[in-house]
């Protein structure tokens, strides 16, 4: 590990769901670093390719529509990530899925409650509110 310093502070979320998303979504980025990547910092356990990753999903997390109600990013009709981006980190997420378990059985529990989260487009909640009006 060596100690280079992490370019830009990550965009953290400040609500209690959603951090809790951000510090689970850290873990499975120091799982799959810790295996694949050599050069990471001794502050973060990431190499300065996660901790880009890292931090553009952690500004998805800020911006999310859902806010508190977000469901999981492969169940969200929105998909707010670049293509690029999305496929880097489901393949982050299919290293460190199966194993987040045995590394953080708590967070992995409360993922799989999230996982049963379902909701709408929010053109369907705007179609909504004019059919009301
Ligand atoms: S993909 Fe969907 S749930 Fe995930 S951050 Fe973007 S809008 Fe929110
Ligand atoms: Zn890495």
């Amino acid at each position: 590990m060596s100690d280079r310093s992490t370019p830009d502070a990550p965009a953290i979320p400040h609500t209690p769901r959603l951090r809790r998303e951000y510090r689970t979504i850290e873990s499975m980025f120091r799982i799959w670093c810790a295996d694949h990547h050599a050069d990471r910092s001794a502050a973060t356990g990431l190499c300065a390719e996660c901790e880009t990753l890292l931090a553009y999903a952690g500004q998805r997390l800020v911006k999310c529509p859902y806010g508190e109600d977000k469901p999981t990013c492969n169940h969200c009709p929105v998909h707010c990530y670049k293509r690029a981006q999305r496929e880097q980190v489901r393949e982050v997420m299919r290293y460190a899925g199966p194993r987040m378990p045995l590394h953080h059985p708590w967070q992995a529990l409360l993922h799989v409650f999230d996982k049963l989260r379902r909701v709408e487009h929010p053109r369907t909640w705007r179609r909504r509110g004019r059919g009301q009006q």
